[in-house]
């Protein structure tokens, strides 16, 4: 059985045409690529309790399939220090969710590890109705979003196509050292980004993932937000 086919089943079973991040993010790992650590608070206590084994500082996050984009309902809170600063945030988070979309099911609280600051890039999945599975590799931020910067491969990459892959966007060279900053490691990149296919190859009921940011450090890599849309069919077109 393929890693994480379980999972996926699961939640096909249930109905659900989506991983949230904790879910996502196991796929992800099963893959070997690495991620932010992660537990689910259904409590304030609890919470709190998380944090403590976690370290912090910490993050916390809402967990529900109505909030694909967390922090534009303020339900993400970056960076926090201690148990007072984990209650505050997650009556916020709650109450932030509650008023601006008042029908979300809400499944809990995302406690996880805080990332220190790398290079924020984006690795995405998508089903091309007539290749399948193809890649997607950018930079966080306005590289995507406003300069369309951005470069694809079909799956199954070869080593060479995710390398060809990181040096086509424009903006490469903030990778490797811009301004005197730290050259990022580009193998660790490489081999997510060949990994990531290899989840669209292994499991066609996977039809798009997003792993938004993962952030990219002078040695290694961590996932800090993850997303799986599923499609029941697991059909190739889309
Ligand atoms: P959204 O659903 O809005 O995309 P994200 O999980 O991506 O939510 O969180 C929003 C932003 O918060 C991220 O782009 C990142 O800059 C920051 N962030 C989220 N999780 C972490 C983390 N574990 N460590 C450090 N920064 C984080
Ligand atoms: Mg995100």
């Amino acid at each position: 059985m393929k890693p994480g086919a379980d999972l996926i089943r699961r939640a096909l079973r249930e109905g659900r045409k989506v991983l949230l991040e904790p879910e996502a993010k196991e796929l992800v790992s099963l893959y070997g690529i690495d991620v932010t650590r992660v537990a689910v608070a259904r409590s304030e206590d609890e919470a709190v309790r998380l944090a403590g084994e976690i370290g912090y500082p910490v993050v916390l996050k809402i967990v529900s399939p109505d909030v694909l984009h967390k922090s534009d309902v303020g339900g993400v809170a970056v960076g926090l220090e201690c148990e007072d600063e984990v209650r505050e945030a997650y009556r916020r988070i709650l109450s932030n969710v509650r008023s601006r979309v008042p029908s979300a099911r809400v499944e809990g609280i995302l406690v996880q590890e805080f990332a220190p600051k790398g290079v924020e890039v984006i690795i995405g999945l998508m089903r091309d109705p007539q290749f399948g599975p193809t890649v997607m590799f950018g930079l966080g931020g306005i590289f995507v979003e406003i300069f369309k910067d951005v470069s694809f491969r079909i799956a199954p990459l070869r080593d060479l196509d995710a390398e060809e892959m990181m040096r086509e966007i424009r903006s490469f060279p903030l990778l490797t050292g811009y301004r005197g900053a730290e050259p990022v490691d580009l193998e660790a990149l490489k081999s997510a980004l060949i990994r990531v296919g290899q989840v669209g190859l292994d499991h066609p009921e996977v039809s798009e993932m997003d792993l938004n940011p993962v952030m990219a450090y002078p040695k290694g890599l961590k996932v800090v937000d993850a997303r799986v849309i599923l499609s029941p069919s697991g059909g190739e077109a889309r």
